[in-house]
């Protein structure tokens, strides 16, 4: 059985605050912000990690990319960051492709 987390929040299954949903993605405040506001983006199709994807066969993580714009202005963020940890080695922590939207605060360009 597949223990993703980010999954199960879909299926409804983990709570989450989510801030906007369509067919292809969602997304939720992060469980631990690491800013005022921290929303994860998700493609609703599971991609591991961004070394996996190709355009062809992950057209959900292009759109939940695209969607990132939409969902700092739900959020009320003008200025935002956003990262995508790929890799053990860059502390991703859950194997399922998100983009990490931080604003709410002016951001210094050295991660804290
Ligand atoms: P990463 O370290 O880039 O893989 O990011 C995973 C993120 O998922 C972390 O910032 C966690 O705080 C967040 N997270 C883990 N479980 C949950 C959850 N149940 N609800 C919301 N965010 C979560």
């Amino acid at each position: 059985m597949d223990n993703d987390i980010f999954l199960k929040i879909i299926a409804r299954e983990v709570p989450a605050d989510i801030v906007y949903e369509d067919e292809h993605c969602i997304a939720f405040h992060d469980i631990a912000p690491k800013a005022p506001t921290h929303v994860l983006v998700i493609p609703k199709r599971k991609t591991p990690k961004l070394s996996d994807f190709t355009p062809d066969k992950d057209p959900d993580v292009m759109h939940a990319f695209s969607k990132i714009p939409h969902v700092a202005k739900i959020l009320g963020l003008e200025d935002f960051r956003v990262i995508l940890n790929n890799g053990e080695g860059a502390c991703q922590t859950v194997f399922h492709i998100h983009f990490h939207i931080l604003g709410g605060k002016r951001l210094a360009w050295q991660p804290d």
